[in-house]
């Protein structure tokens, strides 16, 4: 261990935590578009808004000036109990690749939900407390975010309804069961419990879900139940802004020991762990030219940055939800059903789009099988079994330490652990069995889904 004088995980005091959230949009030029109205192609006013989501929570969504928010106090306890999360110097990998470059990274996944999304989940489900509604309703793919909602949902004593892309909720009993200990109704969607579910299903049965269905579900269910109101685990700005305590973290442990990281990496799904790892880098980087490399990984299979347009597209497949303009894949694309890596939404949120537009951050993709390889070296090494969305960050970072190798280079390197793998165990034996194969949408299959953009 060449530099012992910084230790392998970085804590922070309680006191060193950090009190707002930072909001990047305040110091952004060029901001991220607004959310548009699906029929009249006006921005959505917070009254719209607000028939969908919490008060609170829309004027988070609309404030693209105020650069911090205070952290309500209720919240910042709750934080207490699974943060500060630890940033790790990843001594042992940089040993086992050989390379001079120094690793770090921040790890989500110390909470029984398993990933940075509680951070947003306490979040909303305070601010939907706070209003005095019954309870909230969402959508979850691979079930991360409805683990992290029914934990929230339950600690405050909120209902909490899961709609659940059907063939996770068959494939994944476990995390089914982990929502409902919490206390959450679990419905494999589509269902035909909403209007849209029974016009999904009559158009197409038998179909196992997607995303997009599953939150068409979701809002329905909640515009239409009293005292209840939605809430989405990733894409939105006011997610990032909350996700922004990972960043804030970081950047606090790192100025402690004095480190200026040279790359930061985070794995993109719809951009809020990327977006809250980046918030305070990114915000220096536009205000005083600080040169860090912003990497965002991204699945070959669902390439929303490296292959999408960036236009306004429905954010769900019902065409039910606000139209958002965003690095798009088409809100009809579906990955291919062998895809097992997670980072399974066709858009990205606008604020990541709009800074990639603008050449402030790069973005690359790999295919599942190069990322599950890194996934089982990094837990042999590492000892954590990380998450198949966290290991497309993993392989990013080992690609720059192995370049750094080749070029001799000391390069910093920071990259977001988002969560733990223990649900993933099926797509890990297939993996194993070799049966895991490596579907990459064609150029053709793209602009199948493009083609029905909104015209705006
Ligand atoms: C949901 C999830 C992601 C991707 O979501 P983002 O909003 O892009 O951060 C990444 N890693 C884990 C472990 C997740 O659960």
């Amino acid at each position: 261990m060449e530099n012992t004088k910084i230790p392998y995980k970085i804590y922070l005091e309680e006191s060193e935590m950090p009190k707002s959230w930072y909001n990047l949009r305040a110091d952004m030029k060029n901001k991220p578009a607004p959310l548009l109205n699906p029929a009249t192609h006006q921005p959505m006013t917070a009254q719209e808004l607000s028939a969908v989501f919490c008060e609170e929570l829309v004027k988070q969504e609309l404030d693209n000036d105020t650069a911090y928010f205070e952290i309500p106090q209720e919240i910042r306890d709750f934080y207490k109990m699974y943060r500060p999360s630890p940033l790790v110097r990843a001594y042992c990998l940089e040993e086992k690749l050989d390379t001079p470059a120094k690793i770090y990274y921040k790890f989500e996944g110390n909470n029984t939900s398993g990933s940075h999304k509680l951070n947003s989940a306490i979040a909303q489900a305070y601010y939907a407390k706070k209003q005095g509604l019954k309870g909230v309703t969402t959508e979850t793919g691979a079930g991360q975010w409805g683990t992290a909602l029914s934990m929230a949902c339950s600690y405050l004593d909120l209902d909490c309804k899961v709609y659940m892309v059907k063939v996770s909720y068959e494939q994944k009993p476990f995390r089914r069961e982990v929502m409902r200990t919490y206390g959450a109704s679990v419905t494999p969607s589509p269902s035909m419990e909403t209007e849209v579910g029974k016009k999904i299903l009559a158009a197409h049965p038998g179909t196992t879900g997607s995303l997009g269905c599953a939150i068409s579900e979701a809002v329905e269910k909640a515009v239409s139940s009293e005292g209840y109101r939605y809430v989405l685990g990733s894409v939105l700005n006011q997610v990032l802004l909350h996700q922004s305590v990972i960043g804030l973290e970081t950047k606090t442990a790192l100025d402690k020991y004095g480190i200026k990281p040279d790359i930061i990496i985070g794995c993109a799904g719809g951009g809020s762990n990327l977006g809250g790892l980046i918030a305070p880098f990114m915000g220096e980087k536009i205000k005083n030219g600080a040169d860090y490399r912003i990497i965002a990984v991204e699945p070959a299979s669902c390439p929303s940055l490296t292959r999408g347009t960036y236009a306004y597209d429905f954010c769900d497949t019902g065409m039910v939800c606000p139209l958002a303009k965003m690095y798009t894949l088409g809100s009809s694309f579906i990955p291919s059903p062998n895809h097992a890596g997670g980072l399974r939404y066709h858009g990205m949120s606008s604020v990541l789009s709009q800074l990639y537009d603008d050449g402030l951050m790069e973005a690359r993709s790999y295919s599942q099988t190069q990322v599950f390889e890194a996934a089982e070296y990094f837990a042999r090494v590492e000892g954590i079994l990380p998450a198949p969305e966290s290991s497309h960050a993993i392989r990013g970072a080992i690609d720059e330490a192995l370049k750094c190798k080749e070029t001799g280079e000391e390069k910093t390197i920071v990259f977001g652990l988002t969560g733990t793998g223990y649900f993933d165990m099926v797509a890990y034996e297939s993996f194993h069995d070799g049966k895991m194969t490596d579907y990459i949408p064609t150029d053709d299959d793209i602009k199948a889904s493009i083609a029905n953009l909104p015209k705006i």
